[in-house]
């Protein structure tokens, strides 16, 4: 064993991870990377298939970025924003409001259960709330609306409501709205009362009366949207009680950590509507699903007026950076973190309104500021690799580039329904997840301590690909540089993988 992978054993504690099957193992101790390829100690290679824990979206060591961070480091690394301005957060809010508020299809915003109650138009986003992670960014998001229910819509109690399994981070606010037993059982006297609702897992879903295929189980999916009908139910049964709910906190098009669990198109605009029927506030976590990762949404030219400006103050333009802007969905809260900085740093932020921010503003000894911040809040050298990550993405080559991944990637990931070991393949935009169960034709999953993601990943670490599973779902989720060529060893790797686990 080497040195660092010495020190490492000696005093390294690594998350989400069983530490006593860690040290009986020789780590893989990374010392360089370029594009999507990660280098070892020992001068093996690997492909970065999960983009670095889904942060990374350019690759690694991309010129521009490191070109915009050593151009920040010559002037300053790091100042307050505790009474500060500065010119590199200051820009980046901007380019964060302009690409957010980027108009969309409107397909599907008016569904069959958009509530006709006390319904709230929302405006565009127009403040950005910097602060370090995906945890954070959504502590923010739910502070800001609990206090906005009490002070604007005088709820005494403001509840939130989010999905089945839903993971939205793991400092006790983010992990009181999250709802994976696993994980969040730990903490069950420290966490805040939030409710839950059913989640649209079509693959497994009791409503859906189709019997599997070989595609994506939204694809053939029988059923009446019954999720949605839950999603109704919960409001109505909460508004009922005087006390209704102040949000619902979505990760929209993509439940993530939940184990890769895609929404079948429609569903978000449907909630949506039952939201802001309902009067509440939707918080749309897009720590995942933001910067592309969903995919290019296609930005209709009908949904531009003929004034040229579209409605609400929401400009048209090049794609956006979110997966809302594909259901032409508007959150009151945006939270962004892992790609923000393209995988480089670690910054995060909180979109939301003029409304949420006006209920702040008052005077000093009123005290209704409010009361959070972090010491590396709006840091220059997280924010200048942001705005050159946002540059990179908006750019012509960027956007061809991520098509075909995401074509290839496609056409790569129908050569796995020819294992029956593989029972959903499901892919967002450049977000793929594989669930592995016993037999495809009952869908039978495997016991979580049998570690069938794991055992795969790690026959794919051997074949020089990185991966790491959510329990019986693999993850792939290649950073936007990788050539096709990559991706069909990605997959590739993935397939023998299952085949030589479950000989
Ligand atoms: N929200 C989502 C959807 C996430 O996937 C994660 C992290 N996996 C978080 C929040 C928390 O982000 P962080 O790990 O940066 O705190």
């Amino acid at each position: 064993m080497n040195r660092v992978a010495r020190l490492d054993h000696a005093h390294v504690w690594h998350p989400f991870t069983q530490m006593r099957d860690w040290l009986q193992r020789d780590p893989i101790v990374i010392v360089s990377g370029k594009g999507a390829v990660l280098r070892d100690t020992a001068g093996r290679e690997y492909l970065d298939a999960n983009s670095s824990i889904w942060t990374n979206l350019h690759g690694h060591r991309h010129p521009k970025i490191d070109e915009a961070i050593r151009r920040q480091l010559d002037r300053i690394s790091h100042s307050s924003a505790l009474g500060l301005a500065n010119e590199p957060a200051s820009l980046l809010a901007a380019k964060l409001i302009e690409s957010a508020n980027r108009t969309v299809p409107a397909a599907g915003r008016s569904g069959a259960f958009s509530g006709k109650r006390k319904s709230r138009a929302t405006g565009a986003l127009s403040k950005v709330f910097f602060s370090d992670d995906g945890s954070t960014a959504m502590e923010v998001a739910i502070k800001l609306a609990h206090e906005f229910a009490r002070r604007e819509r005088g709820v005494k109690r403001p509840k939130f409501l989010s999905l089945q399994n839903a993971y939205h981070g793991d400092t006790l606010g983010a992990a009181s709205v999250g709802h994976i037993e696993l994980f969040h059982k730990s903490w069950e006297g420290l966490r805040f009362a939030s409710d839950v609702v059913m989640a649209p897992y079509c693959y497994r879903c009791p409503f859906n009366r189709a019997k599997p295929e070989r595609a994506d189980a939204r694809e053939y999916r029988r059923c009446r949207w019954e999720c949605v009908g839950k999603v109704e139910e919960k409001f109505a049964s909460q508004s009922r009680t005087r006390q209704p709910y102040a949000a619902m906190v979505v990760e929209p098009l993509m439940q993530g950590a939940a184990g890769m669990i895609p929404q079948p198109r429609g569903w978000l605009a449907r909630v949506e509507g039952i939201v802001r029927g309902h009067g509440a506030q939707l918080i749309a976590d897009e720590v995942m699903t933001g910067f592309g990762r969903a995919g290019e949404p296609a930005i209709a030219a009908e949904m531009v007026p003929a004034s040229g400006e579209p409605r609400g103050g929401h400009k048209a333009g090049a794609a956006g950076c979110l997966a809302v802007q594909h259901e032409g969905v508007r959150p009151d809260f945006v939270a962004v973190a892992k790609g923000l900085t393209g995988g480089y740093l670690p910054m995060a932020a909180t979109l939301t309104t003029q409304e949420v921010f006006d209920a702040f503003l008052g005077g000093y000894e009123e005290f209704k500021t409010f009361f959070h911040g972090h010491s590396y809040t709006g840091n220059q050298l997280g924010a200048a690799a942001a705005l050159a990550s946002l540059e990179l993405l908006e750019s012509r080559a960027s956007q061809e580039a991520r098509r075909t991944l995401e074509n290839v990637l496609r056409e790569e990931l129908k050569s796995l329904w020819a294992l029956p070991q593989v029972g959903d393949i499901r892919q967002v935009g450049l977000m793929a997840g594989v669930e592995l169960v016993r037999d495809w034709r009952t869908r039978a999953p495997f016991d979580l301590r049998e570690r069938a993601g794991m055992r795969v990943t790690d026959a794919m670490a051997k074949r020089g690909v990185l991966t790491r599973p959510i329990g019986n779902v693999l993850v792939l989720m290649p950073p936007y540089c990788t050539t096709p060529a990559q991706a069909r060893r990605m997959v590739a790797a993935l397939r023998n993988s299952v085949e030589e686990t479950f000989l």
